[in-house]
């Protein structure tokens, strides 16, 4: 398996770019520095020339080890997870996309945010792969070491707004985890301008229904089951132990000003 993407510093932004078109998902992760980003303005020292990716779509650069989630997500499940699943939602996409180079000009959020407008012939696999892509992107970036706990400042005050309390809302949280039947996802999202709780089938974005994630949990098997086998309820309560809050801040930061 290559990882186009290198190193932190080599970070292809364009890959970036196409991962979810916002800045704020990507920064927590340290894939790209703040400046990084802000560097459609002169960038500083130029980094290594990328490697150029097999298609417009790559594995982004996951920013800590297989093992830094133990004990609550396993080692050989994220490294799985990560150079296995992930990597094949992306190599799908970019085959899907071979015979389109005006559709390779896109990002993922762009092309989820107008499934209805895809080529019949790819639509589904497009919904299914650059979906895989873009949410397992996400959720990388919503979780790590260190991390856990409860938010502060302007998210922690919007949740507490919208749910009553921190823990009425993971509790939603939990139960939609729990009640998506089969494979899919959990997510916070703002959609109209509010905080709201829901799930997905598959590897449907929240973006195609115009919603913006804050913070989604993967609830697919393969998210869990080596080391939790059925026991989801498990894996979901362990969970909140690597939230990133600070990035899911940003998210909520950003969708705020969208
Ligand atoms: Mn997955």
């Amino acid at each position: 398996m290559k990882i186009t993407n290198g190193g932190t510093g080599s970070f292809s932004r364009r890959g970036a770019l196409k991962t979810l078109g916002a800045g704020a998902a990507l920064l927590g992760l340290g894939m790209i520095s703040t400046r990084a980003w802000a560097a459609d303005a002169p960038a500083g020292p130029t980094p290594a020339a990328p490697v150029p990716p097999a298609g417009p779509f790559t594995l982004p650069k996951l920013g800590y080890a297989f093992d830094a989630l133990e004990p609550h997500i396993d080692a050989r499940t994220m490294e799985i997870h990560y150079t296995k699943h992930h990597q094949a939602y992306v190599t799908n996409a970019n085959k899907a996309l071979a015979d389109h180079p005006d559709l390779q000009k896109l990002t993922a959020a762009e092309i989820l945010k107008s499934l209805a407008t895809m080529p019949d012939k790819i639509r589904t696999t497009l919904r299914n792969n650059v979906g895989g892509h873009a949410n397992h992107s996400f959720f990388w970036s919503v979780i790590g070491p260190k991390a856990g706990g409860a938010p502060t400042g302007e998210l922690a005050a919007a949740l507490a707004k919208s749910f009553g309390s921190f823990d009425q809302f993971k509790g939603q949280f939990t139960d939609a985890a729990l009640k998506r039947f089969g494979s899919g996802w959990a997510w916070l999202s703002m959609k109209g301008g509010a905080l709201t709780v829901h799930s997905t089938p598959n590897q449907d974005s929240p973006l195609s229904d115009g919603a913006a994630p804050v913070l989604g949990l993967d609830v697919w098997e393969h998210a869990y089951y080596l080391h939790y086998q059925n026991r989801r309820a498990d894996y979901v309560a362990a969970f909140w132990n690597v939230v990133n809050w600070t990035q899911a801040s940003a998210n909520y930061a950003a969708a705020l000003k969208a």
